[in-house]
């Protein structure tokens, strides 16, 4: 293998240009120095937040320090991702992340002081022409007073809230520090200890023998604790409960839903939407099992590629033409941005020594929305190119259309713009594929992303429900529950051409996501507002995207969406996704 270049000998134009966030090392220096200033200057508010006009200053206040710490931050991170082994970048980083948990701390009283005002005065604040602006973030406050209980009640919760997380705490050391997997032999007879790291590469092989040890290898260890694990998820999930009980909301999942005032019945058609539609996954499992020679699959013979990769190198600069070709249907005011990407270094392309590996989008307020690559040159890293310049465009839009208060939009929404790019990307090069080997691996890349992303998350977030409702109903989530429910739901997921090996029961114990509230959804919905939005863009309709790109956080999530044109309050949009879906999978088979 060949030796990576040191980060010095790279050509500048192939370096993101961090000069717009800090020319100097001084200048962030000298900005960190005032931090403290900010803060004095916010604090001197407090307890005077009844006065419409001192409101409006604190949050003017606030918004000013949260921005200078996002800057600071952004240059630190990103300057230290150049190159991880650079002591005095790392130093910077681990500079503004104590001061800003330290400030998060000292500034911490301003929404208790906001909730705790009367009744009266809170109405009045928010009829209050001085703060009409900050209406909206005073109604998602009101939302909360809702569910605020008294002072006394709140302070034991307050002094508690460090015991409520040891759950999510200690199933974190079990899983990512104490666990110990076995070791397996790969396709050499070469002996490696199974990882988290390593697990789903090796359930890629093309050797069955690898993949089954490495499922039985993972799943003898999650098995061997399932007791341990199950009283960790009881304890989370009745922690959920228990909270959503006493601050008066119907249900956990409503007390969760409710921070981004999303209905609930957007959460259930999801899962009925996904229901209604398991048949083409099944067909897709079936076809699976008979390309890959096998009476049924097993549950470690659905990640194996079916089609190999394109062995086809992309020159950074074909990468770019290929991108702008196939993002051109979203108009001339995207690809104008677009063009500033390549043109304003945003891009930090190649691999280097001691560079922070994978990919991201980052960036703060009103600067460029920067992107981290590794460009490696195969297809998968055009992909990743359109994925993360789908974040960073979306940022740049929201950044320039809204004040930095609303600027900042939603998890909910954060991988529609990205996969929407993924999808026209998929597009644009299957229309101008030129062998049939590459029309399929396309074919392939979508159909794993959907089956992935839509189908496998919503089986989680359904699984996360019943676990909700039945702790709710005093069914204690015991191993041997867990394992039956979970099991259940798999099979019905996976239809008739899968015949699932026992072990597959555990799975639950071996999801982080399952400790995090309600979160694996919001990438099913994701996916599928990313569908709904690329056929809309493939048939020339660009307004709605636009209008969405631009609504930062202006509004709830669910009216963005709707003015997008894509209504989650109907299964519509999953609907279309998964017809998507099912025309690709028929796709497949005639190709191959
Ligand atoms: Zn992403």
């Amino acid at each position: 293998m060949q030796d990576l270049p040191n980060r010095s000998d790279l050509p500048v134009e192939q370096t993101w240009d961090l000069s717009p966030l800090y020319k100097t090392d001084a200048a962030w220096e000298k900005d960190f120095k005032k931090l403290r200033g900010l803060v004095r200057k916010f604090n001197q508010y407090k307890g005077k937040l009844s006065d419409p006009q001192m409101l409006y200053e604190a949050f003017r206040a606030s918004d000013a320090l949260s921005l200078a710490i996002e800057r600071l931050y952004t240059f630190a991170h990103l300057r230290s991702d150049e190159d991880t082994g650079n002591s005095a970048n790392r130093a910077r980083v681990d500079c503004i992340s104590a001061l800003s948990s330290e400030i998060g701390g000292d500034t911490a009283w301003f929404e208790p002081e906001l909730s705790a005002l009367p009744e009266e005065q809170f109405k009045a604040l928010l009829k209050s022409p001085v703060l009409k602006f900050y209406k909206r973030t005073l109604k998602e406050i009101g939302r909360d007073r809702k569910h605020t209980l008294s002072e006394a009640e709140e302070r034991v919760l307050e002094l508690s809230s460090e015991a409520f997380q040891t759950p999510e705490k200690t199933f974190s050391i079990l899983n990512d520090a104490d666990l110990v997997f076995p070791l397996i032999k790969d396709e050499k007879g070469k002996e490696i200890r199974l990882s988290h790291g390593n697990y789903i590469k090796m359930l890629e092989s093309s050797d069955r023998t690898v993949r089954r040890d490495a499922f039985k290898g993972i799943y003898s260890v999650y098995g061997g604790l399932k007791n341990t694990f199950a009283s960790l998820m009881d304890a989370e999930v009745r922690n959920h409960v228990v909270d959503a009980k006493m601050r008066h909301y119907k249900s956990a999942l409503c007390s969760s839903l409710s921070e981004d005032n999303i209905p609930e019945s957007v959460y259930r058609s999801l899962i009925s939407a996904v229901h209604e539609n398991l048949k083409p996954l099944h067909d897709y499992f079936a076809f699976r099992a008979e390309k890959l020679g096998l009476e049924k699959l097993d549950m470690f013979d659905i990640h194996c590629p079916l089609v190999s990769e394109i062995a086809r190198n992309v020159p950074w600069n074909e990468a770019e033409n290929m991108v702008k070709e196939a993002l051109a249907p979203l108009g001339k005011e995207y690809g104008n941005v677009l063009a500033k990407a390549f043109t304003d270094r945003w891009i930090d392309i190649p691999e280097c020594k001691g560079k922070r590996s994978g990919a991201y989008s980052g960036g703060c307020y009103g600067k460029p929305p920067y992107l981290l690559l590794n460009h490696s040159g195969n297809l998968d890293s055009v992909f990743t190119l359109a994925h993360e310049l789908g974040h960073s465009i979306h940022s740049y839009f929201s950044d320039r259309s809204n004040d930095y208060h609303y600027a900042g939009y939603k998890i909910f929404v954060a991988e529609v713009a990205s996969t929407t790019n993924e999808i026209l990307l998929q597009h644009y090069l299957l229309s101008n594929a030129k062998s049939q080997a590459e029309k399929a691996y396309l074919v392939n890349y979508l159909i794993d992303m959907f089956r992935g992303t839509l189908y496998r998350q919503t089986m989680f977030a359904e699984f996360e429900l019943m676990m909700h409702e039945h702790s709710a109903d005093g069914i204690p989530l015991t191993a041997d529950h867990l394992s039956a429910e979970y099991y259940k739901l798999n099979t019905l997921y996976h239809g008739n051409a899968v015949a699932p090996d026992q072990d597959i029961q555990y799975e639950w114990a071996r999801i982080p996501h399952f400790h995090y509230d309600f979160y694996v959804y919001k990438y099913a919905t994701g996916i599928s507002a990313a569908a709904a939005l690329a056929q809309k863009i493939l048939a020339g309709e660009t307004e709605g995207y636009l209008r969405f790109l631009n609504a930062g956080d202006s509004k709830d999530v669910i009216d963005i969406m709707k003015d997008a044109g894509v209504d989650f309050t109907t299964p519509a949009p999953i609907d279309e996704a998964l017809k998507l879906f099912a025309k690709q999978v028929e796709t497949l088979k005639t190709l191959m």
